[in-house]
């Protein structure tokens, strides 16, 4: 119909708009069947020009063709916009493990992309907003008596028009009535109770629209230095009895894309769709052994080659840190052997098997403990404060932590069992102290005593903890700074060993120093497994995890192209004991300086005062307690003392100028000390009421979750 309408056009001259806006006349040549166009053509410059114009357009600009009637499109024909715009598959690779070639700049992020996509059905496109005005025509080369001709020609075919534009009108009529029954039907099935289920049909039309392609045993197990990967769990109980939406998809193997729900100015809403490549992305289906496959799995052999590997699982708490790494403790009974750490036990003890490694006759250790607010306690020992000392040769102890030698896959398991029920003893949930604490589990090899290889399997603190620095309880406010110290430490730790830099700022956090041996060394690998939660309500804090763990991958370099031993400078030797007292600078304080100069965009001014109070107070409160402990001891040997000087003075002919002396030294010495003792336990009590202004000077707004 429109076809033959389209003929009857062949051969008369049309307004046409050009798309730079101009508008002018040309001549339709021929008729394309297939989409309802025209191709018309005109002469600029002495030159023919051609171009092919849908019929709609032809209508629109020339009103006096559908004689008066009105042909605008109606909304309903407007094909829904293309939600499909975010295909994965077009995403370039982002290669960022491999070292950035000559001609081949790695970008500064791995967010591959942020599209919108507006509701295809519940939300009319916007109105677009209103074109320029036309320059006025150009000038083509037509005659004038020609034109005339052409206008009576245009009268004579105005009737046959005005009828198809008709039948045309009527076509349109029938569109719009199937979808108006296309949409009743759909809001049939809409379900809305579920408080944002606009939002929720337009992400599973956006799914719909998505080609799937997980991660399978099939694929291949990539060698990296440094893995960053995502894991998504599924929705949870609590979660589904609120109806929270699911807003991340794992279309692929590599991909996250977070689905965020945003309001215009009009209120109209749509999502925001940000997407994010990792070298490996793990969907809610994907069970521990998979992930264990891709991540710590290939470490197992770093630690039999004489190296050192970390694993750790970062993300906001409840995301699945503890049961990535340590299995599910969900229900009453504990099943730690499909968690991280029992899987690489595993094949620690099957790798040990092997002919080459068997016969370096090899002993296996393990390790538990954790760090709370920058202090160290061992879970195979009652939670044992711990202190960590570094010697000369910067090499950290954890003085009097229990190494125990483990023999097969079941002592693992039951060393797991001791420590995590120690973690969690006293405690209303395991989530309440775990979420502000770091687990350490290491699995240590050792060749006749000495040191051969390290695997160190981290569950870090929520990161959300990292926030509460400006909490009003000093104590959640000193664990709030040291997590968010070391979260930012360890991001700083991971990215020196991808790119071979002299010193990183390890000693400003207890974390970062305590595994530091394993971030140096040609043969270092590690492993980042990035939890996070699928419902909406957790969309800021899971964004703020893949930002994190993007940053912790950029800019790492391939390990071939590290040359030699990381040139690590002399710094200086860090003994607690010989910390100076009241000075502003340690090593402690000079490696916070360095990593709060590194995140500049993290850490505000105030945030870094804030820290630096709390890494003071942190040194004068150990100092305190020390010199306590040492004037407790003293004062029991002035005791013994005086009790000896007063037997004397029983005797008859007793030595009273010996006698005074003696006393007068035993009390100098006592003003002496708690003098001293004094004075520090008053810096002390200033220090905490630093911390506590510095707290109070910090944005509200900053720090973000880490
Ligand atoms: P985190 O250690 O990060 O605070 P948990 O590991 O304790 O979080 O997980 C919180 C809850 O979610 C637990 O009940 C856990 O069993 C459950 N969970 C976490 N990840 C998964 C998963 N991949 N599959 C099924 N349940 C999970
Ligand atoms: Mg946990």
């Amino acid at each position: 119909m429109a076809a033959n309408f389209g003929k009857i056009l062949i051969g008369i001259y049309v307004e046409i708009k050009r798309s730079d806006g101009r508008i002018h006349q040309a001549m339709v040549t021929s008729l394309n069947e297939d989409n309802e166009s025209v191709t018309v053509e005109w002469i600029e410059n002495g030159d023919t020009k051609g171009k092919e114009i849908d019929l709609e357009s032809i209508f629109a600009l020339n009103p006096d063709l559908a004689a008066g009637e009105d042909i605008a499109p109606s909304p309903e024909t407007t094909p829904p916009p293309s939600q499909a715009s975010v295909k994965v598959n077009k995403i370039p690779k982002n290669r960022r493990t491999i070292a950035p070639s000559k001609n081949e700049t790695p970008s500064r992020d791995n967010r591959v992309g942020s599209t919108r996509a507006r509701p295809g059905h519940q939300q009319p496109e916007p109105a677009p907003p209103p074109a320029p005005a036309p320059p006025p025509p150009v000038q083509t080369q037509m005659q004038a008596p020609m034109q005339s001709q052409l206008q009576q020609q245009n009268a004579r075919r105005k009737s046959n028009c005005v009828k198809e534009v008709e039948k045309l009108q009527e076509k349109r009529e029938r569109r719009r009535l199937q979808q108006q029954e296309l949409r009743e039907k759909r809001a049939q099935e809409v379900d809305v109770t579920i408080p944002n289920y606009e939002i929720m049909y337009m992400i599973r039309d956006f799914r719909a629209s998505l080609d799937y392609r997980p991660l399978t045993t099939a694929d291949l197990i990539e060698e990296h230095r440094i893995c960053v990967c995502v894991r998504k769990r599924p929705l949870n109980k609590k979660e589904l009895t609120l109806k929270d939406l699911d807003v991340i998809t794992i279309p692929s193997k590599d991909v996250v894309m977070v689905h965020e729900p945003k309001q215009k100015v009009d209120l109209t809403r749509y999502l925001e769709n940000q997407t994010f490549r990792f070298d490996y992305a793990f969907d809610d289906s994907t069970t521990n052994e998979m992930v264990y496959r891709f991540t710590a799995r290939p470490l197992v052999e770093t630690i039999f080659e004489r190296g050192m590997a970390t694993c750790f699982a970062y993300g906001q708490t409840g995301s699945g840190k503890t049961h990535t790494m340590g299995g599910d403790f969900s229900g009453k009974n504990q099943d730690c052997s499909k968690g991280i750490y029992a899987l690489a036990a595993r094949d620690v003890f099957l790798m040990l098997k092997k002919p080459n490694y068997k016969k370096l006759d090899l002993q296996v250790y393990a390790t538990f403990f954790e760090i709370y607010s920058g202090k160290v306690f061992d879970l195979l020992n009652r939670k044992a404060k711990l202190r960590v000392l570094e010697d000369g040769k910067q090499q950290v102890q954890v003085v009097g932590l229990q190494e125990r030698e483990v023999k097969c896959t079941e002592d693992v398991l039951k060393l797991i069992e001791i420590g995590n029920s120690c973690r969690t003893s006293g405690q209303t949930s395991a989530n309440a102290h775990s979420s502000r604490s770091h687990a350490v589990f290491q699995i240590i090899l050792r060749r006749k005593g000495k040191m051969h290889g390290k695997f160190s399997l981290i569950d870090l603190a929520g990161n959300e903890r990292g926030a509460d620095t400006s909490s009003a309880d000093r104590q959640t406010r000193l664990e709030g700074a040291e997590i968010n110290k070391s979260l930012l430490a360890l991001k700083e730790c991971i990215r020196a060993l991808g790119r071979n830099k002299p010193h990183t700022p390890f000693r400003a956090s207890k974390l970062t120093q305590v595994l530091r041996d394993s971030f140096i060394g040609e043969n270092s690998r590690t492993c980042m497994i990035a939890t996070i939660s699928p419902g909406m309500a957790s969309c800021e804090n899971t964004l703020n995890t893949l930002r994190y763990a993007n940053r912790v991958k950029e800019l790492t370099v391939d390990p071939s192209s590290v040359e030699g031993r990381p040139n690590i400078h002399a710094v200086n030797q860090l003994d607690p004991l010989d910390a100076q007292w009241g000075v502003g600078s340690s090593p402690q304080r000079d490696d916070l300086k360095l990593l709060c100069e590194q995140n500049e965009e993290e850490v505000s001014p105030q945030l870094f005062t804030f820290h630096e109070a709390v890494s003071q107070l942190v040194e004068m409160e150990e100092q305190v307690l020390e010199d306590h402990r040492a004037v407790f001891q003293e004062s029991i040997r002035w005791l013994e003392d005086e009790k000896v000087l007063l037997e004397m003075t029983e005797e008859v002919d007793y030595d009273v100028d010996s006698y005074a002396t003696q006393l007068e030294q035993i009390l100098d010495q006592k003003i002496d000390i708690l003098t001293e003792l004094r004075d520090k336990v008053k810096s002390f009590r200033s220090a905490l009421q630093e911390e506590e202004q510095a707290s109070k000077q910090i944005n509200p707004k900053r720090p973000r979750a880490l």
